[in-house]
């Protein structure tokens, strides 16, 4: 069976945890803490960096270091991961759903202007497979309406807008070490702030409402709870496989773009032939090669593909299912009409994607999608 996703071992992981363990420091912030947040600051230019235990609760800072709450209202996009809209959720938050572009699964930053109220607070935007949203329009649109704008940069990792790195741009923004990204630490996350404001208190929401960190820096002489918080640093055994991770990103950044290049090759003529529809890359974006998706022409098409695939022990999977239409949201919410949303929804396919395909079992899975195109 060729898996839909494989984690990807650099070899040093266990040499940095075995550092960890012998230094004797095991709770977070310790020295590989630091180095993965100094890493980010230094590589991409976000002014703070703080390591959590995955981007939900990345996401979960970014909701309470904006005091979301009953009354404000959070533009989200439909098609995301649930962690996207919860974290505001939790707060007691009003989500309001956006939908996708017709051509691409990100959010339509041209229709966002008509969602917007007097109780929007922010807008949550998701750089989809790490390409990047609209951000001059996002962010224009923002400030002319004095909104917060945070980045789900889940699956951003290394890709850039006009050569600001995603992540870097909003006023927040989250990212996450899960095994399915494309730098992992099992489960991980990271929360980056780029507007100064937030960085006195994101420390102390991360330390479980405490001063805790200022105490450490000689900035205050007493210790103890001024704010509300939780517990979102990572032990020093995560960042340790995380930091071994991280030190090879140029490595499996480069492996991953000639994968999601072989397979833009190798399904080019269907997308000319007009049988499906390849991710498109805006000019003022980059490509971090997360994922590689197609889009097929119907439901019954890609039901009828995934099947093909798995006769063959090919295992390609789709993804969201539009958060408006979830019963979650659906029990106490008006269901919008998000039609690009939806067809995402029916229509996109993930194939296989993880450092370790091979060129073989690549050109197995693209023989035997044009094999079933051809037959179609
Ligand atoms: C993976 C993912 C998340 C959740 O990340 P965790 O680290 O598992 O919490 C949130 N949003 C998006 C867009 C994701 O892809």
């Amino acid at each position: 069976m060729i898996p839909f996703n494989k984690p990807f071992l650099t070899g040093s992981e266990t040499k940095y945890i075995e550092e960890a363990v012998q230094s004797g420091k095991l709770s977070g912030n310790g020295v590989f803490t630091q180095k993965c947040q100094k890493f980010f600051e230094e590589k991409y230019g976000m002014k703070k960096c703080l390591l959590t235990t995955s981007c939900t609760d990345a996401l979960e800072m970014c909701a309470m270091l904006i005091d979301a709450g009953p009354g404000d209202e959070i533009i989200i996009p439909s098609y995301t991961f649930v962690s996207t809209a919860l974290a505001f959720v939790r707060q007691g938050a009003k989500i309001i759903f956006a939908d996708s572009e017709s051509g691409n699964p990100n959010l339509d930053a041209s229709k966002l202007e008509a969602l917007i109220t007097p109780k929007t607070k922010a807008i949550v935007v998701v750089h989809y497979a790490g390409i990047a949203c609209d951000m001059d329009a996002v962010m224009a649109l923002a400030k002319e309406h004095n909104l917060v704008v945070i980045e789900d940069a889940a699956q951003a990792i290394d890709s850039f807008h006009n050569g600001k790195a995603l992540g870097s741009i909003g006023h927040l923004a989250a990212f996450s070490f899960h095994e399915t990204k494309n730098i992992i630490a099992g489960e991980g996350g990271l929360l980056a702030i780029n507007d100064e404001k937030y960085i006195d208190r994101s420390e102390v929401i991360w330390e479980k409402g405490t001063n805790r960190a200022s105490f450490f820096r000689g900035e205050v002489n007493k210790y103890g709870w001024v704010d509300t918080g939780s517990s979102f640093l990572p032990s020093e055994v995560i960042a340790a496989f995380l930091y071994a991770q991280l030190e090879n990103l140029d490595a499996i950044q480069a492996k991953r773009k000639s994968i999601w290049n072989r397979y833009r090759e190798g399904l080019n003529m269907l997308e000319a032939q007009g049988k499906i529809k390849l991710p498109v890359v805006p000019e003022f974006a980059t490509n971090n090669a997360h994922m590689f998706f197609i889009v097929c022409g119907s439901l019954e098409e890609r039901s009828g593909l995934i099947k093909y695939l798995k006769e063959r022990d090919l295992h390609a999977v789709f993804h969201y299912i539009s958060l408006h239409k979830s019963e979650f949201y659906a029990k106490g919410n008006a269901v919008p009409e998000l039609p690009n949303s939806d067809f995402f929804t029916d229509h996109l396919l993930r194939l296989p994607f993880y450092y370790e395909l091979a060129e073989a079992d690549q050109d197995r899975i693209i023989t035997a999608i044009n094999e079933f195109y051809a037959n179609a």
